[in-house]
């Protein structure tokens, strides 16, 4: 199983666990993220035990890999605003009592933005708040994802995301998910110097706390700080960049989700792609 690309897309989840398992095995994937509550809103839909039953059946026939759930947007622990952060308490000690219903799995979110605060107030409160929700039984593996570093975002750097790390009581319970839009943007030349930059994570914040990656063209220059998706291969960061990404030795076996603006049927295209590019 190790062997095999792990690679899937982002799925709604309006009809439950067992139905994204089946349009993730309808395009051949072999994972999947989705919102753990609609992305923009605050309610999340009450967790069906049997749907979850049908799910793990259905994940066993698959051979799926790890899922990637991904907070909802409108989580901000680093915001100015109090009630703003009281959110983001509520919905990631919610969250993760809704991700132990799928033991195991990953939930990757957004570290924030610190709204004018600077980064370094930023960066003690992400912590705080994680240090509030995260508890040492739980099964989930929380991964802070690298960001573009657009407006006031925390998470533009290795660094930052490092810091953040540090502050957490259980750090073994915190991973990273790397974007290759976000780290592009950013100002990291994975088209140039992909391996220059994979030392560089794994000096500032440790490869083996990489744990997933959001594979993603993007339609800047690198360093523009901006954050716009795009296709595979109609980007700036072209589809030979992103094979490399995919099929890096030092990579491999990483689940990998697509972001790319795309219906099923891109997906599926995608996914095939990098099937086919993957020794
Ligand atoms: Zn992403």
């Amino acid at each position: 199983m190790q062997d095999e690309l792990i690679m899937g897309c982002h799925l709604s989840s309006s009809k439950g666990y067992e139905a994204m398992a089946r349009t993730a095995e309808s395009i051949k994937a072999n994972t999947f993220a989705f919102f753990t509550r609609n992305p923009r809103g605050g309610a999340a839909k009450a967790i069906d035990p049997e749907d979850i039953a049908r799910f793990e059946i259905a994940c066993e026939q698959i051979g799926m890999g790890p899922i990637v759930a991904h907070g909802s947007y409108t989580i901000n622990p680093c915001s100015a605003i109090e009630s703003v952060r009281e959110f983001a308490l509520q919905a990631l000690t919610d969250d993760l009592a809704r991700m132990e219903f799928t033991p195991g799995q990953l939930f990757n979110m957004h570290p924030g933005s610190h709204t004018g605060q600077g980064v370094e107030a930023g960066i003690e409160q992400i912590a705080e708040t994680l240090n509030q929700v995260i508890t040492p039984e739980q099964t989930t593996t929380v991964l802070l994802e690298t960001m573009s570093g657009k407006g006031s975002e925390v998470g533009g750097t290795f660094e930052q995301l490092a810091a953040i790390r540090e502050r957490i009581d259980h750090p073994e319970k915190v991973g990273v998910c790397l974007d290759t839009c976000h780290v592009w943007d950013a100002g990291y030349d994975i088209v140039n110097d992909l391996d220059g930059v994979l030392d560089e994570f794994d000096r500032v914040i440790g490869l083996e706390h990489l744990r997933a990656l959001h594979i993603n063209d993007s339609l800047n220059d690198c360093g523009a700080h901006k954050d716009r998706h795009a296709r595979i291969g109609e980007g700036k960061i072209g589809a030979d960049a992103l094979v490399a990404v995919v099929d890096h030795p030092r990579l491999r076996g990483l689940p990998c989700i697509l972001e790319t603006p795309n219906e099923l049927p891109g997906y599926a295209k995608e996914i095939a792609f990098f099937r086919k590019n993957y020794r």
